[in-house]
C-alpha cells in the first residue's frame, strides 16, 4: 500500500499551494485531480491579484491586509505572472459614493499594504479625461481616482505553482478522481479512480480543496462529516472585441449598483462578474443570458464605443463558495470572503477542508492549511520558503 504524509484532491489554486507548502516542509506530497489543472474556479475568475477595496466597506481589513501582503510577494517572485497594473475609479453625479469616501477607502488600502510605492494613488485631471481613459463616459463625471492592483493568469500562476511543488517532490495524478475516503487509525485510506480501475492509498493527512465540490467530496468521507453551510454563487465574465490601453476600470454597475470590472485581456476586453445563486452543483458552469446581458449593458453604458451590441467572443462562468444557508437571500456581494478551514478534529486533525477563499491569498491560506495539520505529521526539515521560491509560467 502506497504511503503518502499529505494527499490533495483537488489542484486548483489552493490544491497547488498546499501541495507547494507541504513539499517545501519535507512531506511526501500527492495531488489527485479528475481532470486538468485548474479545471474548475482557478481559471474562471476576474484574474485580480489584489487587496479587494470593496472589502474595506464590510470592515474585512484582516482580509484586505493578508491580500495586499500576498500581492506584495507575487509581485516579487512571479514577475512574469503577477503585473502590477493602473486602476482606474470613476466617480459620477449618480454614483453611489462620493469622492471623499474614496480618498477615505483608497487611504485605508494603502495603509493596510504598508504605504509603499504600489499603493500610492491619485486623482486624474479633468484635462485628460477625455483622451486618456480609453473613451470612458464623461458626462456627470465628477472625478477619476487612479490607484494600483494586480493581474494575472489565474490558470498559468496555478500551472507554475504546481510545477514548483513538483520540483520540491510533489506527486501529480491526473486525471483521477477521489471516489471514497475511511478513517484509519493514523489518517486515511482513499480510494481513486480512473478509467473504471480503482486505486487505494494511506495518507496521514486528507486536505479537501475540491472548491465548489468540497462538500460533494464530504459526503464521500466515512464516518460522515457535517456538512458546513454554505452557497454556491456563479460569476460570469465576458470577453469583448476591442482594445484598452491605459488599465483596468472599477466601475458601478447602472442596474444595481454593484463594482464590476472592465479589464483588457489578451487583446481583447474582459468584463466581470456577476453573482447569481445556484441552488444544485451543476455539472457544467454555463454564463446565463441575463448575466451575458448585464454585463454588455455595464460595458455599453461606461464605454460607448464598444457599440449598442458589444462584440461579445466568449463567456465563461465560475463559482463562489460562500457562508451562509443554501437559498438565503442576503445579497452574495455583502458576504464575508474569509477563507473557512474545516477539520474532523481539533486535536489532532487528519482531514481539512478549504471552504471558499481568494486566488490572491493562496499562499497564505496554504501556510495556515500547514499549521493546523502540523500536529498530525511528523517533524521534518523545512526544505525551502514558499513566500521566497520564484515562480515561472510553465508554458
Ligand atoms: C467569478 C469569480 C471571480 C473571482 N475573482 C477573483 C479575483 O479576481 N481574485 C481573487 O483573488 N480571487 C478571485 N476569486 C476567488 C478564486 O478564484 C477562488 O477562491 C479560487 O480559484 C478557488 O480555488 P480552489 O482551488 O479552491 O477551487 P478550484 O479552482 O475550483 O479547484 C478545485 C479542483 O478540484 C477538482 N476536483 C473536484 N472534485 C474532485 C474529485 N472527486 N477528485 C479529484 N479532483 C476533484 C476539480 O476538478 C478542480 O480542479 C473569484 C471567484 C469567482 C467565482
Amino acid at each position: 500500500m502506497e504511503q503518502f504524509d499529505v494527499t490533495i484532491i483537488g489542484a486548483g489554486i489552493h490544491g497547488v499551494g498546499v501541495a507547494q507548502a507541504a513539499a517545501a516542509r519535507g512531506y511526501k506530497t500527492l495531488v489527485v485531480e479528475q481532470k486538468e489543472l485548474a479545471f474548475g474556479t482557478s481559471r474562471r475568475s476576474s484574474k485580480l491579484i489584489h487587496g479587494g477595496l470593496r472589502y474595506l466597506e464590510s470592515l474585512q481589513f484582516g482580509l484586505v491586509k493578508e491580500c495586499l501582503t500576498e500581492r506584495k510577494i507575487l509581485l516579487k517572485i512571479a514577475p512574469e505572472l503577477v503585473t502590477l497594473k493602473p486602476f482606474y475609479l470613476p466617480i459620477y453625479q449618480q454614483s453611489l459614493r462620493r469622492p471623499y469616501q474614496i480618498t477615505v477607502g483608497l487611504s485605508l488600502y494603502a495603509l493596510l499594504g504598508g504605504l509603499s510605492k504600489q499603493t500610492q494613488f491619485n486623482r486624474i485631471p479633468n484635462s485628460r479625461w477625455t483622451d486618456s481613459l480609453d473613451g470612458l463616459r464623461t458626462d456627470g463625471l465628477k472625478a477619476v481616482f487612479q490607484y494600483w492592483d494586480g493581474q494575472t493568469n489565474d490558470a498559468a500562476l496555478t500551472r507554475a505553482v504546481m510545477a514548483s511543488a513538483e520540483n520540491l517532490g510533489a506527486e501529480l495524478r491526473m486525471p483521477y478522481e477521489l471516489k471514497s475516503a475511511s478513517k484509519t487509525n493514523d489518517g486515511y485510506r482513499i480510494v481513486l479512480s480512473q478509467e473504471n480501475k480503482e486505486f487505494e492509498l494511506d495518507t496521514k493527512v486528507l486536505i479537501n480543496a475540491a472548491g465548489p465540490w468540497a462538500g460533494k467530496i464530504l459526503s464521500r468521507i466515512s464516518p460522515s462529516q457535517p456538512q458546513p453551510d454554505y452557497q454556491l454563487v456563479q460569476g460570469t465574465h465576458i470577453i469583448v472585441s476591442g482594445h484598452l490601453s491605459q488599465g483596468l476600470y472599477y466601475v458601478e454597475a447602472p442596474q444595481d449598483k454593484r463594482a464590476v470590472f472592465v479589464m483588457p485581456w489578451q487583446g481583447n476586453t474582459l468584463v466581470g462578474t456577476t453573482e447569481t445563486q445556484i441552488s444544485e452543483l451543476p455539472d457544467e458552469c454555463v454564463p446565463l443570458q441575463s448575466e451575458i446581458h448585464y454585463l454588455s449593458e455595464v460595458l455599453r453604458h461606461y464605454f460607448p464605443r464598444y457599440g449598442d451590441v458589444p462584440k461579445i467572443l466568449d463567456a465563461f462562468a465560475g463559482l463562489r463558495v460562500l457562508p451562509g444557508k443554501d437559498g438565503a437571500t442576503e445579497r452574495a456581494f455583502n458576504k464575508p470572503r474569509e477563507t473557512r478551514l474545516l477539520v474532523d478534529n481539533l486535536q489532532s486533525p487528519r482531514m481539512l477542508s478549504i471552504f471558499g477563499g481568494k486566488l490572491t491569498a493562496y499562499r497564505a491560506t496554504a501556510q495556515k492549511v500547514m499549521n493546523k495539520i502540523q500536529s498530525s505529521l511528523p517533524r521534518t526539515k523545512q526544505y525551502a520558503d514558499t513566500s521566497k521560491l520564484p515562480l515561472q509560467p510553465v508554458d
